[in-house]
Parts: C-alpha cells; structure tokens; sequence
C-alpha cells in the first residue's frame, strides 16, 4: 500500500497531525511510525506541560479536545511571575486576577499522548515499535525503512513523509540541516509526587496585594533570579512538574547535573520553594537534563513533499511555553500544503509562504529570548518585558491563528506587511529593555502587579473577531501595530508603566464590551484615530 503521508514519531506534534488531518482531509490515507508502543508508562520524561492561547486554541477547537481537556486536565490560571527575596519568604508578584479570557491548560503529557492514540488507532495505522532508520526517494514516492525490535526490516511507502521525531531530528540528521543554535540556554526538570500549592509559602497580607483569595495555583508559575527561573506546573492526579531553567553564561550547569545537586541550587536560590519542598518530603518521580536545548533547523516544508513539525523542526525556549504554539503552527500549515497537494492544486506558493512565515515567526522569538536571562532580578524589567513580550504575542500571531486566516495566503501576505513594522518595533523594544538608558530610568514599580488591566485589556481580549472576515481581521491587526508602537515610544521615552499600562480610563471601561475596550485602547487612552495613522 502507498500511504498519502508517513509521519515518523507519535509524540504530541505526530499524534496530534494525525488527528487533525483524519478531521480535515477526508479519506487521507495516514500512517504513524513510532519506535515505542503504547500507553506510555507514568512516567513519561516528557516536559511541555502548559499550554498558552494558540496551543490551546489548536487542542480546543482544531483537534476538537475541548470537553476532554476541560474534564482529564487543569484549565490553567494564566502565568504567575513572583520576584523571590533570598530569605525565602519576601516577594513580589506579577499575573491576572481573574479567570483567563481564553481558556488555556495544564497537560500531563503522558495521559494526553496516550488519549490522543485512542482517538487516532482507528483512523491511522501505526506501526508501533518500528524505528525509523532510512528514506530513499524513488519513482516519486518516500521509500521509508523501519526496523522493528527483532531487527527485521519494513518498507513504507508513502507521497509526503512528515518527521515528527523530537530531538532525534531523523531527517535533519539523514539530510544535514543547517542548524543553528542561537541561546545558551538549559533546564532541569522533574516531577513530585504531590500537589505544591504556592498559597502554602508565599502569601501575603499586604494591603496592596490584589490577589489575596484568589486561586493562584492552578497559574504556571515562574520563580524569578538572575539568570534563571523556576517553574511550577500543577498536573492532573495531584502532581506537580518543577523545572529550572538558566542560561549558562551566568549559571554552572555542573551546579545542576543531578536531583541531588538541582535540591542544593535551590536552596541557595529559591529558599522558600526548597523549604516547602522539604517540609513535604514528596517523592521525586523522574528528573531529567536538558543541556543547551535551543536549535532551529532551516527546513520546514520542502518542496521535495516532506516536511519537519515539534522539536524535529526546532525548540527555542520555554519560558512563554509556546513549544505547543509552533505544533498548531507548522501542523496547520503542513496540513494545508497537503489537503492542496491531494487536491491536485500547485503547493509552491503555500510552501514558500508558510517557510518565510515560520521563519519570521522564529526569529521573532528567538530575539525575544537572546540575552534576556540577566535581566531577571530586576522587577522593573520584569515588569516591562512580561507585558511587551506578552502584547506582541497576541497582536499578530494569535489574531492569525485564532482567526483561522492560516489557509487565506493573499491574507497571510499582506499581513506580513504589518508584521513587518510591528516585528521592527519589538526588536527596537528588546534593545532598549537592554540598555544602560532603560537601568538608568527604572522607577519603582508596585509588589503586585495585575496583568488583567494591562495584557487582557489592552490586546487579548479581543483577538477573536466576531466577524471573521478578512476585513475585520486586517483592521484588528492595524490597530495593533497602532497600538504597539506607540507602547513601545513611551516605553522608549522613559515614562512610567503605570501611565503607560494602566492609564485612568482603564479601570471603567474594562467591563464595558468589547466596542468599549476599543474605544479606550484607541480613543481615550490614544488620541488619534489608529487607522489614519497606520495605513
Ligand atoms: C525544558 C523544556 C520545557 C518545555 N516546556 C514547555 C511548555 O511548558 N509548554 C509547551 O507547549 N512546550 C514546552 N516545551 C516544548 C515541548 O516539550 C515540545 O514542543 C514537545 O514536546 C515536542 O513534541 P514532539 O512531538 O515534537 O516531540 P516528542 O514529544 O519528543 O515526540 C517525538 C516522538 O518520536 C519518537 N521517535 C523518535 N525517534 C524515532 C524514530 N527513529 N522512529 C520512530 N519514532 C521515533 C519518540 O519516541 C517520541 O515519542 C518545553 C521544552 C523544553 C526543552
């Protein structure tokens, strides 16, 4: 049998394409190389955990997982930054105060990859504990060799082959991808067995805290220090994923190399959580050592029908857990390339278009992340970045993906023209939060932070148009260039964030409907029209 499309590896970028194209493409013809079987053991070694906006929309309404998620997994409080004090009990916190506008979650990996096998097995064949070894191209089909665990060889044949094999790369390492590897970056991770609840070691009582009541652990959690963060990810079945991730340039990644020694980095950095630890005595479930894990690979779809998705294509950093974004990304895009391709439709265009896009997507995220680590004991920069990061976010990329404007490709071109500028203005931000100017204007900022009034108010509310027409969606995106740039000058100009994202109006307006947020956004907060001033 010639299959329409092999995908090797059934890790969460496999599985879920394979789902996403037995509900999109019809009587496709689909079959999973995996070299392990299924259900994964407990156990499972695998991080990305927490899902953000574009992932979450993918599993949610592409994968249609709603219900499932909602029921098997946590529906995720949003990010929650603290700023620790050596004494393991001081602190300053960052994140919403409220319920997310848009629902996001906390995946155990194991059980997802597992369910999402049982919804697949029926609709794709896989060929469990076949390991890919080779790929010849021969009368214009993928001749693809596996091996299974006796050694005896299999032939699959197939039109497009899609690697979707992790850190392996089958096909970066088969063709000799460039690859490049842009941060010094790397992580320690491990599971306890137990629930660590952030309302158990850091509360306070002040005055001035606005998240006193509410539930904050159900937030992925970032304890912040130079050079480093910590993270805490609540898992279904009272579990809780801890990873500390630093940049080795500032941090000795000796100083990590195993539980024993990643317990006593944490106790000289992050007191308070090392305390609470110990006080529980949870079991440690697995650990496990990500050295330098940042590298981008420079292919994505090759004209040649094969195509690389997940951490066979690249990983750059989990801070904003976006690894789950770029699967929706490149999934979507290679199952459109492929739904054109099975339709007899030319796929030039929707290649080269959809390898720039990643790219510029890359790049954007990368520049996000170089550098930035040695900011991390400075709460003002925290307080900058987290908000500019997270509003460049949501003004093109999930108003792309959101809208399902993926599959439009004169839509997606001129929406690089404000990607363009809006990419620009981001870069000249990353520069300055960098600069010895930006040290020398810090104010002080406030111990508690909410997020809701700045981030939701201001771009992520509104990213899913009513309307999605292409009008609709062009306008929300020139209204976000408008408005990013012009947060970015005064940012620039040395003003206080408390003007700059907190403006009077804000706190009247953010219950009023979405028109209204508009109008603040533009009007009363911007005083010229944004449509004047962006086109
Ligand atoms: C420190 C760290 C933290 C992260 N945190 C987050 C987060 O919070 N949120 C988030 O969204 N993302 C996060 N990520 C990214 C996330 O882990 C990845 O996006 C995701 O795991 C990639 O899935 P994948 O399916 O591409 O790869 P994998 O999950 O590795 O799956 C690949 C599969 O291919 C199989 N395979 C390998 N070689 C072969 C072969 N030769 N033949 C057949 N099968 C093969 C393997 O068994 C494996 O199951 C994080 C990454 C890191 C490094």
């Amino acid at each position: 049998m010639v299959y329409d499309v092999a995908i090797i590896g059934a890790g969460l970028a496999g599985l879920s394409l394979a789902r996403q194209m037995s509900l999109e493409l019809g009587d496709v013809s689909v079959c999973l190389i995996h070299d392990k079987s299924f259900p994964n053991p407990l156990a499972v070694h695998k991080v990305g955990e927490s899902a953000v906006e574009i992932g979450s929309y993918y599993l949610r309404e592409s994968l249609h997982l709603k219900d499932y998620l909602q029921n098997k997994h946590i529906v995720k409080m949003g990010l929650r930054i603290l700023h620790t004090d050596s004494d393991g009990v001081s602190y300053k916190e960052m994140g919403i105060e409220g319920t997310p506008y848009h629902e996001a979650y906390q995946m155990d990996r194991g059980l997802l990859e597992n369910d999402l096998y049982e919804l697949v097995k029926n609709k794709v064949v896989i060929h469990e504990n076949h390991r890919f070894i080779n790929v010849e191209k021969k009368d214009g089909l993928h001749h693809i060799v596996a091996l299974d665990q006796n050694s005896e060889q299999k032939l699959i044949k197939a039109r497009w082959m899609v690697d979707a094999s992790g850190r392996r790369r089958c096909l970066a390492k088969k063709f000799n991808f460039k690859t490049e590897f842009p941060l010094t970056h790397s992580a320690v991770w491990f599971r306890v067995d137990g629930f660590v609840d952030l309302n158990n070691f850091y509360v306070s009582d002040s005055s001035e805290n606005v998240f006193k009541g509410f539930n904050r652990s159900h937030s992925t959690v970032h304890l912040m220090g130079r050079g480093y963060w910590v993270w805490l990810i609540p898992l279904a079945g009272g579990k809780t994923s801890i990873g500390i991730v630093f940049d080795e340039n500032i941090h000795n990644a000796r100083d990590l190399i195993n539980q024993e020694k990643a317990f006593l980095w944490l106790k000289s950095n992050q007191l308070g959580l090392y305390n609470e630890l110990m006080s529980k005595n949870y079991a440690v479930l697995d650990f496990k050592y990500f050295r330098r894990y940042t590298y981008v690979s420079d292919e994505f779809i090759s004209h040649d029908n094969w195509a690389v998705i997940g951490e066979a294509k690249a990983f750059i950093d989990p801070l904003y857990s976006n690894g789950t974004d770029f699967i929706a990304y490149e999934n979507t895009m290679v199952c459109n390339t492929i739904a054109a391709y099975l339709r007899g439709e030319e796929t030039k265009r929707y290649i080269d278009l959809y390898n720039d896009f990643l790219s510029s997507m890359i790049t954007s995220f990368v520049s996000c992340h170089y550098n930035s680590y040695a900011g991390f004991d400075s709460w003002y920069y925290l307080y900058a970045k987290t908000n500019m990061d997270a509003i460049f976010y949501f003004a093109y990329h999930c108003v792309i993906f959101m809208n399902n404007k993926l599959n439009e490709l004169d839509f997606l071109c001129d929406s690089l023209k404000i990607f363009s500028p809006l990419q620009e203005s981001f870069h000249k931000f990353l520069n300055y939060v960098k600069s010895e100017d930006f040290k020398l204007c810090q104010k002080k900022a406030k111990d508690f932070i909410p997020l809701g009034p700045s981030i939701e108010a201001m771009m992520n509310r509104d990213i899913i148009c009513e309307n999605n027409n292409n009008e609709s969606v062009m306008k929300l995106l020139r209204d976000n260039l408008y408005v990013f740039e012009r947060l970015v000058e005064r940012v620039m100009k040395g003003e206080d964030f408390e003007n700059i994202f907190y403006p009077p109006q804000a706190s009247s307006c953010l219950e009023d409907e979405p028109s209204e947020v508009a109008n603040w956004r533009y009007g009363a907060f911007y005083p010229s029209p944004p449509l004047e001033a962006a086109q």
